[in-house]
């Protein structure tokens, strides 16, 4: 997977920034989303594997989506945190099988 600069999430795009220290009050936070300024956050100081920012993308993503469709999740944390880890493992095992993500043949180039 990759972390792209931008995601569109419910027709807004989201620019992705990345962030010293990335804190909500005294809490420690991997990624955030802010809905105001169409941004998603990733820190740059805690928890910076590239599975684990990829991880944390599909956790903002989700929360996005939530907030897009406008409702309420209870426990919605929990919810998230569940559904990106599986979520990023399924994508990862299966992308091939999912998206027509082959490989262009040089012929190709100029269709
Ligand atoms: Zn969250």
């Amino acid at each position: 997977m990759k972390i792209p600069e931008s995601i569109r999430i419910g027709g807004v795009e989201y620019e992705i920034k990345y962030k010293d220290n990335l804190r909500d009050g005294n809490r420690l936070l991997y990624g955030q989303i802010n809905y105001d300024d169409c941004v998603i956050y990733l820190s740059t100081t805690d928890g910076t594997g590239h599975q684990h920012m990829c991880i944390t993308l599909l956790h903002e993503i989700l929360h996005g989506i939530r907030e897009h469709a406008g409702f309420e999740i209870e426990d919605e944390e929990k919810v998230v945190d569940i559904l990106s880890k599986g979520l990023y493992q399924v994508l990862q095992d299966n992308g091939k099988r999912l998206f027509d993500i082959a490989e262009r043949r040089e012929d190709d180039a100029t269709n």
